[in-house]
C-alpha cells in the first residue's frame, strides 16, 4: 500500500499518530469522540500522548523494526509534527498510508524550499535569500536590507534557531553564534498584525478553512489567539483564499496553517506569508470550544476519509496558552467564568514549555 491510496476508516479502526506532544493528545482524544482508535509513536516515555491511548510506542525514529510493528498495528498514519525524519516517512509509507504525504514534509521541512514553493505560487512573502556562510550573509545583508531575521533552514520553532541582524551587526559573529550550515536570510517585516489560517483538505479536493485567527507572540512564543481576527471581510477572504491555494498546491489531507504577516500596502493592508505547518496547530487551539467541530476532529475526518465539517463559530473566542509557570496558576483559571482548561499533563514547568491552555468564548449578543 502506498501513501497515496485512498483511505475510508470505519469506527474501530486504528489511527497511527507519529509524535507524542499535546498535539498528538488531542488528536487522540478527538479519534476517541469519533469511535477511532489510536496508537502514538514516540521516542519519549514521558508523551503527553501516550495517557490517552491504549496503545503506546516508545522508540527510536530510526528503530525500523519498531515502525514495521507500528504500521501493521495501524489502518492509517499521520503526524504532530513536521521534522519526521524522511527514512521514517519512507519506511511507514511503505506499508501503510500516510497522510498528509510525506512529499509535502520536504517543501515545509525547509524554509527555502518551502518561500521558493510559495513564491512559485504568485504569494507574497518577506523577502529573503540564502546563506551557507558568513560571506553568504554578507552578500545577502547586501541584497536585503538591515533590519533582518537570519533563520536556520531546518528544526526551528518557537524563534528557536532565529536571530535578528541589526544595523552594525558584525555578520562573522552572527553567523557563527546560529551555529548552522544553512539557513535563510529574511527582510525585517514591520507587520501591522499576525495572523494564521487553519484549513482542512479532504482527499477529494474539499477545502474548509476556519475563520480567520489573529496572534500575539511572546518572546517569539504563542500567546494568544483571537477569532476572529480583526481585519476587513476581504483581507480574510484574501487569507483563505491563499491558504486554499496552498492546500491545493501541495495535493494536502489533513489539517494545516498557514501564518501570515498583516503589512501596510499600496492600497491599503497587504498579506505575506510567513510560514506553513502542515499539522494541526496551536492557532487553532480556540476551535475545541469555539466551534462545533474542532481542527482536530477535522484533522481525523480528513484522513479517515470522512465528510470533513462545516465548523459553526460559537462566538468570539480567546485561546490563552499556558506557558512554563503560567501553569501554576491552573486554579485561578478553573474558577474563571466562562473558561474553559486545557492541561496537557506534563511533567516539569520549563520556561518556554507549553504546558496547556485556555479558552473563552464571548457568546453572541441575542438581538
Ligand atoms: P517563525 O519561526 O518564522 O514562525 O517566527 C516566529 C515569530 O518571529 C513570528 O511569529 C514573528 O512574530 C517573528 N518573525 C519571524 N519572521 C519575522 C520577520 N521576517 N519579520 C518580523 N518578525 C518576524
Amino acid at each position: 500500500m502506498t501513501s497515496s491510496s485512498r483511505v475510508t476508516l470505519k469506527p474501530g479502526d486504528t489511527i497511527g499518530i507519529l509524535g507524542g506532544g499535546q498535539l498528538g493528545r488531542m488528536l487522540a482524544l478527538a479519534a476517541a469522540r469519533l469511535g477511532l482508535k489510536t496508537q502514538v509513536f514516540s521516542p519519549d516515555p514521558d508523551s503527553p500522548a501516550f495517557d490517552v491511548v491504549k496503545n503506546a510506542t516508545c522508540a527510536e525514529y530510526a528503530d525500523v523494526e519498531a515502525l514495521e510493528l507500528f504500521a501493521s498495528d495501524v489502518d492509517v498514519i499521520t503526524y504532530e509534527f513536521e521534522n519526521i525524519p524522511s527514512s521514517t516517512a519512507m519506511i511507514l509509507a511503505a506499508r501503510r498510508p500516510v497522510l498528509p504525504d510525506p512529499k509535502v514534509l520536504e517543501t515545509t521541512q525547509d524554509r527555502f524550499a518551502e518561500k521558493n514553493f510559495i513564491t512559485k505560487l504568485g504569494i507574497a512573502t518577506a523577502r529573503y535569500a540564502d546563506v551557507s556562510s558568513a560571506q553568504g550573509l554578507k552578500a545577502a545583508i547586501a541584497q536585503i536590507g538591515l533590519p533582518a531575521v537570519l533563520k536556520t533552514r531546518r528544526f526551528g520553532y518557537d524563534g528557536k534557531g532565529q536571530v535578528v541582524v541589526r544595523e552594525g551587526a558584525d555578520p562573522e559573529a552572527v553567523w557563527a553564534d546560529l551555529e548552522t550550515r544553512s539557513a535563510i536570510l529574511e527582510a525585517f517585516v514591520p507587520f501591522e498584525r499576525e495572523i494564521s489560517v487553519v484549513a482542512a483538505r479532504s482527499a477529494s479536493g474539499e477545502v474548509v478553512c476556519y475563520d480567520v485567527t489573529e496572534n500575539e507572540h511572546r518572546d517569539h512564543i504563542l500567546k494568544f489567539s483571537h477569532a476572529p481576527a480583526r481585519i476587513s471581510d476581504d483581507l480574510a477572504a484574501q487569507a483563505r483564499a491563499i491558504a486554499e491555494k496552498i492546500a491545493t498546491a501541495l495535493d494536502y489531507v489533513g489539517v494545516l496553517a498557514v501564518e501570515m504577516f498583516v503589512v501596510p500596502g499600496k492600497d491599503g493592508l497587504a498579506l505575506l506569508v510567513n510560514e506553513i505547518a502542515p499539522r494541526v496547530h496551536n492557532s487553532g487551539h480556540w476551535t475545541l470550544d469555539g466551534a462545533s467541530v474542532s481542527q482536530f476532529e477535522q484533522h481525523v475526518r480528513a484522513i479517515a476519509g470522512w465528510p470533513l465539517a462545516h465548523p459553526v463559530r460559537h462566538g468570539d473566542v480567546t485561546m490563552t496558552n499556558l506557558i512554563g509557570d503560567d501553569i501554576l496558576d491552573y486554579g485561578k483559571w478553573l474558577t474563571r467564568p466562562g473558561a474553559t482548561v486545557h492541561l496537557y499533563g506534563k511533567g516539569a514547568p520549563r520556561p518556554g514549555r507549553k504546558m496547556g491552555h485556555v479558552t473563552e468564548v464571548k457568546a453572541p449578543q441575542a438581538k
